[in-house]
């Protein structure tokens, strides 16, 4: 990680995570249409707000590769800032202007996840749960069958999408992947005061904590723990979040009747996802997406199916693969 930590390495992981970033969202809005699912969505961008005006002076690196990608994006000044979230007119003084990327969208993923599962096994998908992958069984150069604590399951492909958990089961075959959990913490709070909560989704730069709304909610994300599988509760990691909210948000939400929850982000020292074949023919990785699993989660499925159908994928994914590493 550290040795990825140089503008030049910067600018090369941040332009292949744009690459399949946009990509993905294209692919959303594609599915969206083509299946009808809904799932609070929002589509009024992104405001990375800085709270400093070395932060804005410093987002040069960042605005080349947006243009690389022709990713719209616009820079604006305090007033700019409020006229897209009207709500941070009462903490003017917080903040000194924004980075907004108005093509960028929110929405609630587990709503989203939920509701593509029944549309999936309405068309026939089969969802088995509650059961534990034990190993990942070769034979000849091929997977054969995954063990579980319920018995064998054997097919045609398998990809392993397995998060944070992925390199466990991979380690046995001989293939080590870079993959990390590094837990990450979260409020739901409910709103009180609609005009006072954000439009979409704020990026406090200066705490790293996104702020997004999500129908009659607002979602507050962030901290990076580098650590175990453990998913426990530190009361401590909550301040930045409360923090923030407090700070930009102060009449938005009710913090007092916040669900508090944590989750590990497959993070690899690089940033970029794992996504494509491996030395065993019939095994594919889709993995590693770090904190972005979600935002680039239907272009690395596509880009996997297309992989496996032969068929070449519509983006570049050649330095998304595992091989990047040797
Ligand atoms: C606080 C927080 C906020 C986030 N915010 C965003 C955001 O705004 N936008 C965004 O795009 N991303 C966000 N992320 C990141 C996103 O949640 C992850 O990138 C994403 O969940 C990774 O998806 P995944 O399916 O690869 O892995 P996971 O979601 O980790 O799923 C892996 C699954 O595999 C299961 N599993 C593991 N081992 C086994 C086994 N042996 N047998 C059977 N099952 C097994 C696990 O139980 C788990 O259900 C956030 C993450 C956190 C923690």
């Amino acid at each position: 990680m550290l040795r990825n930590c140089t503008a030049a390495r910067y600018a090369v992981n941040k332009a292949r995570m744009v690459g399949i970033a946009e990509y993905s969202r294209d692919c959303l809005r594609a599915l969206r249409t083509e299946i009808g699912i809904s799932y609070d969505e929002r589509s009024q961008g992104t405001l990375q707000l800085f709270r400093k005006q070395a932060q804005l002076d410093a987002i040069g690196g960042d605005i080349e590769v947006l243009k690389q990608y022709n990713v719209p994006y616009e820079v604006l000044d305090r007033d700019g800032c409020i006229r897209v979230e009207p709500a941070l007119a009462a903490v003017r003084e917080r903040f000194v202007g924004g980075l907004r990327l108005p093509d960028d969208e929110t929405g609630d993923c587990h709503l989203f996840t939920q509701r593509l599962e029944r549309i999936a096994a309405e068309r026939g998908v089969k969802f088995v749960y509650d059961t534990t992958i034990q190993s990942v069984d070769v034979s000849g150069g091929r997977v054969a069958q995954v063990a579980t604590d319920r018995g064998a399951l054997a097919a045609d492909v398998y990809v392993m999408a397995l998060g944070s958990f992925s390199p466990l089961l991979l380690r046995p075959l001989g293939i080590d992947i870079p993959v990390y959990p590094v837990k990450g913490y979260s409020l739901t709070v409910p709103i009180t005061d609609k005009n006072a909560a954000p439009e979409s989704t704020i990026m406090d730069e200066t705490y790293k904590v996104a702020i997004t709304r999500l129908g009659d909610r607002i979602r507050v994300g962030g901290t990076a723990e580098v650590g175990d599988y453990q998913v426990r509760l530190r009361p401590s990691r909550r301040a930045p979040l409360d923090r923030s909210l407090t700070d930009l948000f102060p009449r938005g939400g009710d913090l007092s009747r916040a669900t508090f929850w944590s989750g590990l982000r497959p993070m690899t020292p690089d940033g970029p996802p794992i996504i494509g074949p491996t030395r065993f023919e019939n095994l594919h990785l889709n993995t590693g997406h770090g904190t972005l699993g979600w935002t680039m989660a239907c272009g690395a499925a596509r880009v996997v199916a297309d992989q496996i159908a032969g068929v070449v994928p519509e983006v570049p994914a050649a330095d998304l693969s595992v091989a990047r590493y040797t």
